[in-house]
């Protein structure tokens, strides 16, 4: 319990001179932890009780003031370090990432005309209504939630490019599923033949494997975990301003780790797709279930920028999915949080609780790691 709390005034005193006299002494780190009470001991033990793998490890691996020469952009930020960021993640049953090549996009994307986003909204709300899964409360913990309870559809625009050269058809990260869609044409019959194959809520990760008319491909993504940066500049600069920097500082961490990183989805085209191996139901779920088991083995990380995924003045956010489908949202990252992530986040599957926003099927019952089935 006491690392959690030297946790929290390391992480309040970084970004707070008039924290930093306080923290010098027991007094002050008793002081800083009364007046931010947010995710302390509380946190912790909350996630525990809901069977969260989660560690006691502090969030912060430099000293304070820094001795790595981060680039704590919070320092010229106006962050917000008071409110309380548990519970600041709204639940959703399917969360899509849509290519456009762009870090930056227009202030609401899904009311961008012509765009995948746009024609996405039009097509849940036309298919959607009758097949949903009747919203319920969850009885998690809050800021916890399993996406089968949830029936929301988050929209996000992407950094990756598409895989066709036909500039008509976009590629969809669908999360948590952990797949990758492609050959998604920008048109209304396009975004209806997605929601039909992958996105209705009353599928699952296999998605409709018989009645399929549509050319789309699918595959697992094929990497160890997803690193999700919120870059949205037109929608507010702190997330733009903390986007590039934590991608770097996520990168040279994982490298050291000897993790290989990716900033684009690798075109999957001359990969087998999934439609093309399996011909029933029983064979995809086999074939997804042990390649997305084989992924955490392989230490290879894609790291892309999204468009607003709300709490912008936690900035840095970032989500961190991996392949079981575990999805955790962290708020005030700086680099000097990034080698924790990658230590006991993204390679040992604990959540971190003093940056913690939130997450998605992140209780499980019995298991030690994100990771684990
Ligand atoms: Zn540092």
């Amino acid at each position: 319990m006491k690392y959690i709390y030297l946790c929290i005034s390391n992480n309040a005193t970084a970004r707070n001179p008039t924290r930093s006299t306080m923290s010098s002494s027991l007094a002050g780190k008793l002081r800083a932890f009364v007046f931010n009470p947010h995710n302390g001991p509380k946190v912790y033990q909350d996630l525990q009780a809901a069977d969260v793998p989660v560690t006691t490890a502090e969030c912060r691996s430099c000293a304070d003031p820094c001795d790595q020469d981060h680039d704590d952009f919070s320092s010229r930020l106006d962050i917000d370090l008071d409110s309380d960021m548990i519970g600041s993640v709204k639940p959703y049953r399917r969360q899509v990432v849509i290519s456009t090549g762009k870090t930056d996009w227009e202030k609401e994307v899904t009311e961008v005309e012509g765009t995948l986003a746009a024609l996405l909204i039009t097509a849940n709300s036309s298919l959607g209504t009758s097949k949903k899964p009747q919203s319920t409360n969850d009885p998690l913990p809050s800021g916890l939630f399993s996406h089968t309870k949830a029936g929301r559809l988050a929209i996000l625009n992407g950094s990756h490019r598409p895989f066709s050269r036909d500039e008509s058809e976009e590629t969809v990260i669908v999360l948590p599923d952990f797949m990758v869609v492609s050959g998604v044409p920008r048109t209304l019959a396009g975004a209806e033949a997605l929601w039909k194959a992958a996105l209705d809520p009353a599928l699952d990760r296999v998605g409709v494997t018989t009645t399929r008319s549509d050319n789309l491909s699918t595959w697992v993504l094929p990497y160890s975990c997803l690193i999700l940066l919120c870059s949205h500049k037109r929608r507010d600069k702190r997330c733009a301003i903390a986007a590039p920097v934590l991608e770097k500082t996520f990168q040279q961490y994982l490298e050291r780790e000897g993790w290989e990183v990716h900033t684009d989805l690798h075109d999957l085209t001359s990969e087998p797709s999934l439609e093309s191996q399996a011909t029933s139901t029983t064979e995809k779920e086999q074939l997804i279930e042990t390649q997305l088991k084989s992924l955490h083995a392989e230490h290879k990380a894609l790291i892309l920028k999204n468009s607003h995924i709300g709490g912008h003045k936690f900035a840095g956010n970032c989500i961190i999915y991996t392949p079981r489908g575990a999805g955790v949202w962290y708020g005030r990252v700086t680099p000097h949080e990034v080698e924790s992530i990658v230590k006991h986040t993204i390679i040992d599957g604990q959540v971190l609780p003093t940056i913690f926003r939130g997450g998605v099927d992140l209780a499980c019952r019995g298991k030690k790691t994100l990771y684990d089935w």
